[in-house]
């Protein structure tokens, strides 16, 4: 679904609601307290005197709502206003910027700001399997990002660079993270943790951490240029840079800076967005499901990996 296709699938609250009630119990509605099937529908009336949907369990009496112990609980905000955002996410390939969601949905920039990383939260995936494994070809590579304003000189700019590791299996999934430097300290514990010992080839550049790590029978150096060779084997590393030139050009463009302490979540965002590129259609469902399957990300939470 599409920005325009969702404005007008939940054009009111009760359709939106409909879907996020269909979406987090596709099997019925289940008693939060005591799993219990049989509820009873509500209406009351909120503090404001709006109309408020609740549920009561036959069984132990609690009353609840389709969004108790979710990402929506709490939130000011209507289900329609939060299913726009998360089209907008799903939605820009390079990403969006807080200030252009807030600007699309009409709510001020903090609650924008709030809502995007709530929602980036519930697209990065916390148990994926390794990258790569038998019959994959894994592309990893290094890259800076930003730097260059934040001092004066080349060396000084270098230092102020974030460094980011990248893996990517040859079309499949990828996986990008911060790292503190490109020595063996800072890169090995990545590839030991996220990449499977049983992948057919890993392709890097000649850094000598991945000497030492990838064993000499499954490594491929290239020189970065992509050809194809009499054994049939392609050299490069095209699909790791295009993800990397993707994601620096959504900073560009959408982000302009983007907060050091808050990179890696905006690049398992961007993961997320890439390795489904293929299923645009079906990205908002997806998301959906992930908030629906996702603790509530509170705003202390949030900030204390700032302060
Ligand atoms: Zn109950």
């Amino acid at each position: 679904m599409n920005l325009l296709q969702v404005a007008k699938t939940f054009a009111t609250e009760d359709m939106a609601l409909a879907y996020w009630i269909m979406t987090r119990w596709p099997k019925g509605v289940r008693c939060l307290g005591c799993d219990n099937p049989k509820v009873w529908a509500i209406t009351t009336k909120g503090k404001t005197g709006r109309k408020c949907h609740l549920f009561e369990c036959a069984e132990c009496g609690l009353h609840f709502s389709a969004t108790t112990g979710t990402l929506f609980h709490d939130s000011h905000l209507p289900l329609t206003k939060w299913f726009a955002a998360i089209a907008l996410m799903v939605e820009s390939k390079k990403g969006i910027s807080a200030n252009q969601v807030a600007r699309h949905i009409g709510c001020s920039y903090k609650t924008a700001w709030y809502l995007c990383h709530r929602i980036r939260n519930a697209m990065s995936e916390t148990d994926e399997p390794k990258l790569g494994g038998p019959g994959v070809v894994v592309e990893i590579d290094e890259t800076f990002i930003g730097g260059k304003k934040f001092r004066k000189g080349v060396k000084a700019g270098k230092d102020a660079k974030i460094t980011v590791l990248g893996m990517a299996e040859r079309g499949g999934r990828t996986y990008l993270k911060t790292i503190e430097n490109t020595k063996a300290l800072s890169i090995r514990p990545i590839l030991d943790a996220r990449l499977d010992p049983n992948t057919e080839r890993v392709v890097t550049d000649s850094h000598a951490t991945y000497t030492y790590t990838i064993p000499p029978e499954k490594h491929e150096t290239t020189s970065h240029k992509q050809e194809l060779r009499d054994d049939g084997f392609i050299t490069g590393t095209r699909t790791i840079e295009s993800a990397f030139s993707l994601f620096k050009r959504g900073i560009i463009g959408s982000y302009h800076k983007m907060s050091r302490d808050h990179i890696d979540s905006y690049l398992s965002e961007f993961s997320w967005r890439f390795d489904r590129r293929h299923l645009q259609p079906q990205l908002f469902d997806l998301a959906l499901h992930n908030l629906a399957e996702r603790k509530p990300l509170t705003f202390k939470r949030l900030t204390q990996q700032i302060f």
